[in-house]
C-alpha cells in the first residue's frame, strides 16, 4: 500500500513536540470511553495505531494521565497536549490523530465502548464495539483497514 501519502509531520499545540510518522497505520480508531473523555476532555479520542519503528519523536514529553507502564501517556512538558501512548505489549503507539499536520483526513475505522458514548455523537466509523473489541478480531479488522481505510486525500 503506497496511498498513504507516508511521510507525516505532527506536533502539539505549542509546537514544541515533533513527531514524524513513517508507516502506515495498522487501524484507526474512536475510543468513547469515560477515561478517553476526561483525558482528551473531548467526547472520544480519536488514534492512530502506528508501528513503534515507524514514529519518531523529537522534544520533550512527560508522562501524565494514568501513569502505567503498560499504558503510557505522553504530554507535552510545555502546554501539556496529550500526544501518544506506549508502553503497550505490542510494538505500537497510539497517536493522536488530531496532532497530524493535516488530520482532514482522519476517520476512525473502528469505535469502541459506544456503551459510555454522550448523546448525539457520530464518530463515523465503520464498526462499533459495545466495550473493546475481542483481541481475536483484530487481525482481520486490521487487514481490512489496509484494503479499505480512509487515506489522505
Ligand atoms: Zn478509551
Ligand atoms: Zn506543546
Amino acid at each position: 500500500m503506497t496511498d498513504w501519502k507516508l511521510p507525516w509531520s505532527a506536533h502539539c499545540i505549542c509546537a514544541h513536540v515533533q513527531m514524524r510518522i513513517t508507516a502506515p497505520p495498522m487501524i484507526a480508531m474512536a475510543c468513547h470511553c469515560r477515561g478517553c473523555q476526561r483525558l482528551t476532555s473531548g467526547p472520544y479520542s480519536l488514534s492512530l495505531m502506528i508501528p513503534a519503528d515507524g514514529f519518531a519523536v523529537e522534544g520533550e514529553t512527560e508522562i501524565g494521565g494514568l501513569h502505567r507502564p503498560d499504558q503510557r501517556h505522553h504530554f507535552c512538558a510545555h502546554c501539556k497536549n496529550w500526544l501518544y501512548t506506549d508502553g503497550f505489549a505490542g510494538p505500537f503507539v497510539n497517536v493522536r490523530a488530531t496532532m497530524l499536520e493535516d488530520a482532514s483526513w482522519v476517520r476512525p475505522y473502528i469505535e469502541s465502548c459506544i456503551e459510555q458514548k454522550l448523546p448525539g455523537v457520530v464518530s463515523g466509523a465503520k464498526v462499533s464495539f459495545e466495550n473493546f473489541p475481542p483481541p481475536d478480531q483484530y487481525a482481520p479488522l486490521m487487514e481490512a483497514y489496509a484494503r479499505e481505510g480512509a487515506r489522505p486525500a
